[in-house]
């Protein structure tokens, strides 16, 4: 007798983009991290939570919860935290999917979105972006049924960059019914530049049925520590907080959201992402120059269209790791540190 496994298990796919090993260190430029090492306040404080992992974490997360809670204006009761947003997508998936069930979301986009409703026992119902590579409101609008559950609004999209600004969203969480939950996805919000990173926290006050899902994996460099939240009205929030796996938020963790949420902590983060911006602008700029089709975006990276397999060979070739979307016709490349994206932009001469 063999093992037997949910059917859905067999077509869920693990991401082949790692770096071999042994192979010389690559410029790494595929999975939309920050070039750099933490900040020193956020390692001190890493370093003083690794001399008592011998306790477990709190298992509330309370004092984590605080510290972003306080940061967004937000009471503390609005907040879940955990290992990675990643994570909590799955956790808001399970909340409502059940066999049945659908979820509504743009496509090409992040993959948690169809892994955590069929993992759920859900059905994954997406629709095409618009022709800017950003979420396609109507079209999102338009395929809500009477078994829809769950909407993702990835904003800015991964991996195409395109953003919808607060009066569209307004509209949009208008138009759908009450009953059915919300993701904004805003992995990537601290780096637009059109509005705002505050201006969607306003949303969750006005829809009970509203998730922003956020990391600290971007923004904050520390995609290695695993950590992400949630704002959302208390319901939500707490029914997050009741499913999650215990303790599964390490006190190492736990510290490196404190002191990335500490007035010197957002300050450092603010620069950094300045930083990643200006080389966004000067990517974006030689890209013109050099007439290289590509997405706008509002992101730290950029989506440059061609041949997939021409385009990722060339990168490799000046040791650039880029994330190759065969399927969407083009290339994702992080904006890194300036010598980083100086070794991308020599393959367009
Ligand atoms: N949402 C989006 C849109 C992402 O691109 C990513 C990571 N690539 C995540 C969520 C998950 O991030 P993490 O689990 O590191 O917080």
């Amino acid at each position: 007798m063999t093992l037997e496994f949910r059917s859905v298990i067999d077509k869920m796919t693990a991401t082949p983009d790692r770096p071999k090993r042994n192979a010389p260190t690559p410029i790494r430029l595929s999975q939309n991290e920050l070039p750099w090492g933490p900040p020193e306040l956020v390692l001190n404080a890493m370093i003083e939570a690794l001399q008592t992992v011998n306790r477990y974490p709190d298992y509330h997360r309370t004092a984590a919860r605080a510290a972003v809670a306080d940061a967004a204006g937000v009471p503390a009761e609005w907040v879940a935290v955990d290992n990675g947003s990643g994570s909590l997508l799955h956790g808001l998936a399970r909340l409502v999917i059940e066999p049945g069930k659908n979820a509504v979301y743009g496509w090409p986009s992040f993959e948690a979105y169809p892994a955590s409703v069929s993992l759920a026992g859900g059905t994954p119902s997406p629709t095409d972006l618009n022709a800017e590579g950003a979420m396609d409101l109507a079209a999102l609008r338009a395929s809500i049924d009477e078994s829809t559950r769950l909407v993702h609004v990835c904003n800015p999209n991964n991996p195409t960059g395109g953003f919808i600004g607060i009066d569209e969203l307004r509209d949009f969480m208008d138009s759908v019914p009450e009953n059915i939950l919300v993701v904004l996805d805003e992995a990537y919000r601290e780096f637009v530049t059109a509005e705002s990173a505050s201006e969607t926290i306003a949303l969750v006050r006005e829809f009970g049925n509203l998730a922003i899902v956020r990391t600290l994996s971007k923004s904050f460099g520390l995609a290695g520590v695993r950590a992400g939240y949630v704002i959302a009205q208390e319901p939500i929030a707490l029914g997050l907080r009741r499913s999650s796996v215990g303790f599964a938020l390490n006190s190492v963790a736990e510290a490196a959201i404190i002191a990335a949420f500490s007035p010197a902590g957002l300050a450092i983060a603010e620069a950094r992402v300045g930083e990643i911006v200006a080389e966004r602008e000067r990517f974006l700029a030689a890209l013109r120059t050099a007439g290289v089709s590509h997405l706008p975006t509002q992101s730290n990276f950029v989506f440059i269209h061609g041949d997939v397999a021409d385009l990722t060979r060339s990168f490799e070739a000046r040791g650039v790791m880029s994330r190759p979307f065969p399927h969407a016709g083009g290339v994702r490349i992080t904006i890194g540190a300036p010598a980083e994206n100086d070794a991308a932009l020599a393959v367009f001469g």
